[in-house]
Formats: structure tokens, sequence, C-alpha cells
């Protein structure tokens, strides 16, 4: 159907409108959806690549929509930043995590490290202090089984930062540089900062046995790292030949399809009856 404007024509497209119409569903009802309990969290396994084992995950969340089914971050997230609901869904997403890892361990499972991602707001809010430390009181979690990922754009702010982490640190979680090398802050902040790990980006990792580029910033990434005593983890490696690459150049930790998809808690438990550790 076309529309007549005077002269011109516009051309009804109809992918236009339900992407508009389908924003509009998401942002009335994303305010609901947290009083309705309709975010869930899947888990993402991480791999220590010297002994092949599970040793974290990281909570990634997702919004099982009743009309619209599983809907994932990338539609919301933004839309949440926009909205300052990622606040309360953020502190959900924490206790969350922290809860699950407690039960795992109560389970009898290995003990797990737990990735929880931050956003810009909730990193630059006064309370995030005792938000964390609640939560690690509530859930009884030790604070070294909670690694909080932040990316490089929340450190521009050097001096607010860097006092942020202090307290964060204080607390004994750990810090890791989530989609490390895609950020426009400078290097500077990874020696003054209190981080205990750099996420390799996937876009660095997807060529690294073909680009030639790709490879000489990720061995330079591992070895600036290393020096400054910083642990690696190396995000979406979907291949043999990319986890390969990736061991043999001394990364430590490896994230990826190749691996497993987030999963379900339940899966995650399964993972570890159907191969025990140890
Ligand atoms: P991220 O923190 O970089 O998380 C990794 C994303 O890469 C996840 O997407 C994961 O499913 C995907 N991924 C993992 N391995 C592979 C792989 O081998 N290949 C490919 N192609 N992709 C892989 P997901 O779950 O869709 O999350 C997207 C982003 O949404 C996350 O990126 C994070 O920035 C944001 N996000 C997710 N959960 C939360 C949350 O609880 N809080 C906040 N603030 N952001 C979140
Ligand atoms: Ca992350
Ligand atoms: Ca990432
Ligand atoms: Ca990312």
């Amino acid at each position: 159907r076309a529309k007549e404007h005077g002269n011109s024509y516009r051309l009804y497209d109809p992918s236009m409108d339900t992407k508009a119409y389908e924003r509009m569903v998401l942002e009335t009802d994303l305010r609901k959806a947290l009083e309705r309990e309709e975010f869930v969290l899947w888990y993402q396994p991480q791999i220590n690549l010297a002994t092949m084992q599970i040793e974290g995950v990281e909570a990634l969340v997702r919004w099982q929509h009743p009309e619209l089914g599983l809907v994932p971050p990338f539609k919301f997230i933004p839309l949440a930043e926009e909205t300052g609901l990622i606040v309360p869904l953020g502190e959900w997403v924490l206790r969350t995590a922290c809860q699950t890892n407690k039960r795992w361990q109560e389970l009898g499972m290995p003990k797990l490290r737990m990735g929880v991602n931050l956003s810009m707001r909730q990193f630059r809010r006064e309370d995030l202090f005792d938000t964390v430390a609640n939560v690690l009181q509530e859930t009884g979690l030790d604070p070294a089984d909670l690694e909080l990922e932040i990316t490089e754009s929340m450190t521009m702010d050097l001096e607010q930062s860097l006092q942020t982490l202090q307290k964060l640190k204080s607390l004994g979680v750990q810090i890791g540089i989530d989609d490390f090398g895609t950020g426009y802050s400078s290097l500077s902040y990874l020696k003054k900062f209190p981080i205990d790990r750099l996420k390799i980006d996937r876009s660095f990792v997807s060529d690294i046995e073909t680009d030639e580029n790709d490879s000489a910033i990720v061995t330079t990434i591992l070895l600036m790292a290393h020096n400054l005593r910083l642990k690696v983890t190396a995000e979406g490696v979907e291949t043999e030949a990319q986890k390969e690459y990736l061991k043999v150049h001394g990364c430590d930790d490896a994230q990826g399809y190749l691996f497993s998809r987030p999963v379900p808690q339940d899966e995650i438990q399964q993972m570890f009856m159907k191969t025990p550790q140890n």
C-alpha cells in the first residue's frame, strides 16, 4: 500500500511498523515486567583452558514476555537504561545470581565464579556499594565468588570510578573489564584500578587464526594483562582452532558457543551431575 503525500509517494513498510509497534509494547510492558517476575537469568560457562574445567559462569538476563516470547537483552537493556529501570532490574540480577551461586554450592557443586554485568547507571549510583554489600550479606555468598563486569566506557571519569572500584574491592569481590578493546578510554586506568580480569571482546576472537591484526591484538593484550597480573577471558570462542590458539598463547579462560551457549540454571546443575569434577 502506498500513501499519497501531495506529489510524493511513501511506500508502506510493514517491517518498520512492526518494529515501532514492538518497541512501544516493550516500553509499556517493561515497567510491569519486574513485578510480574518475567525476567530470568541464563548462565554461560567459562572454561579454564589449562584444566578444561568450568570455573565460572556469566549471568545473562532474558525477558519471558507473555506474548513476544523470550526477548534477548539487546532489545530491552537499552530501553531499561533510558527509563532507569536498569537500576531495580540490575539489583534483581545481582541478587538472583548470588542466590543461585550459593545454592549450587549448597548442592555440593564445586565453587564457581559468578560474573554479573553492571550497567553505567548502576555504576554511577552512590548506593552501589550498599547494594552489593547487602546482597552478599543476605545471600551469604563468599564475595570472592562474585565478579562484577564493567566496561571501559564506565572508567572515563578516572577519579570517580577509582573510588567506586576501591570501595567495591574492599568487599572482596572481583572486578572484570568487559568487551575489552572496544571502548574509547585510555589504557592508563589499567595501572591505577584494582581490577582482576580483562574479557577480550568477541570481535577480536572470531578471526583470530586468519586475521593477522586480530591475532596481534589478542597476543599483545595477553602479554600486557599478564605483566599487570590480570587474568584474561576470551569471549565468543566458537571453534576448536580458536580455542587452541588462545590456549597456546596462554589465555586463562574462554567463554563461547564451542563450550556452551547460555543455559537455564538447571542445565548448569546437570553439567556437574553428568561429568562430576575431581
Ligand atoms: P556481554 O556481557 O558481552 O555478554 C556476552 C554475549 O555474547 C551474550 O549475549 C552471549 O550470549 C553472547 N555470546 C557468548 N558466546 C558467544 C559466541 O560464541 N558467539 C556469539 N556470537 N555470541 C556469544 P546476550 O546474552 O544476548 O547478552 C548481550 C548483552 O546484553 C551482554 O553482552 C550485556 O552487555 C547485556 N546484558 C546481558 N545481561 C545483562 C544484565 O544482567 N545486566 C546488564 N547491564 N547487561 C546485560
Ligand atoms: Ca559481560
Ligand atoms: Ca562481553
Ligand atoms: Ca558485548
